[in-house]
């Protein structure tokens, strides 16, 4: 229910990111030693640890590197493992990746010719989280994607793809919320360490402790956003008026179905804020902003009630 009334019958505002809890910073693909990596464990979390990151996923292909004999105070280790199918059998291009406490009974489960619903039913009935991985690198069709159900979430980019031009998966995004998929938006390096191609996409998860119960709960919940630079500082959504705050921007755009986009961009002064609301045929609402630098943030979609409700 994203639109609520009090007592008198007014819509009351929901607040998506708040400006005051916490942001915790974390990237949840990347690769060791332990498969095709260049690292070894304990070097790819110094990497992020001293980037000053919150949490980390070392999504190795196919086994669980097990993080708890590298969890340390400064930076919180969540089990995950990334999963694929036989790319040349029909309906196995994917990769998802599954993170959780469960991650590594769900790996022990895979092999590849199972079919990317089989991973995503296993991960969900083991409580576990996911999301496609680099739809666009892979070649997927969003009929291979609009087909998933229970899918948490998509990797809207990619940083390792950049190099190739491949890094943004935003197309297959809009086209599963336009069809009523509620997907959320994942930045990630999916880095191999072979060059530097670590801490430039990640996401920002809103939650009052860095301890995985609670930011596990809030990825679940969409209190996150997908970034490679701009931070949003707050975003409510009032009936069908979207209001966002955020860092210095050179551009902010709405994003909702097909025609149904505005964006502002800055004429001298960057901008900090703006608000859009909604037309009538918009079924949700996500936000983009753009810095100066040319980096992006993606706020996570927001589902619109119908004006007649
Ligand atoms: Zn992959
Ligand atoms: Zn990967």
């Amino acid at each position: 229910m994203i639109k609520e009334r009090d007592s008198k019958g007014m819509t009351a505002t929901r607040v998506i990111y708040s400006a005051d809890q916490r942001w915790f910073r974390g990237n949840l693909h990347c690769h060791t030693t332990n498969s095709d990596g260049a690292l070894p464990p304990e070097e790819v979390i110094g990497h992020y640890a001293s980037l000053g990151y919150d949490f980390l996923g070392l999504t190795d292909h196919l086994l669980l590197t097990d993080p708890e004999p590298y969890q340390r105070d400064d930076l919180l280790l969540i089990p995950a493992v990334e999963l694929h199918g036989d790319e040349k059998a029909p309906g196995r291009t994917y990769h998802l990746v599954v993170f959780g406490p469960n991650a590594g009974s769900v790996a022990a489960m895979h092999q590849i010719t199972d079919s990317a619903q089989t991973v995503i039913n296993r991960a969900y009935e083991a409580s576990c989280l996911m999301f496609l991985a680099h739809p666009y690198r892979l070649g997927m069709t969003t009929e291979e994607v609009l087909i998933l159900n229970n899918l948490l979430g998509i990797e809207v980019y990619n940083h390792v793809s950049k190099l190739g031009g491949k890094a943004l998966s935003k197309v297959y995004w809009d086209v599963a919320l336009d069809a009523g998929l509620l997907l959320w938006g994942f930045a990630n390096d999916d880095a191999h360490f072979r060059r530097k191609d670590y801490g430039g996409g990640w996401i920002m998860v809103q939650a009052a402790t860095r301890d995985a119960e609670n930011i596990l709960d809030a990825i679940r919940s969409g209190r996150f956003y997908a970034s490679t630079g701009p931070q949003f500082e707050e975003l409510t959504l009032s009936g069908r008026e979207v209001y966002v705050r955020c860092s210095p921007a050179r551009a902010i755009r709405f994003v909702s179905n097909r025609m149904q986009i505005m964006g502002f961009e800055a004429e001298g002064n960057l901008l900090t804020e703006a608000t859009w609301i909604v037309p009538s045929a918009g079924s949700y609402c996500r936000v983009e902003i753009e810095d100066e630098q040319g980096h992006s943030a993606w706020s996570q979609p927001m589902l619109l009630e119908s004006e007649a409700l």
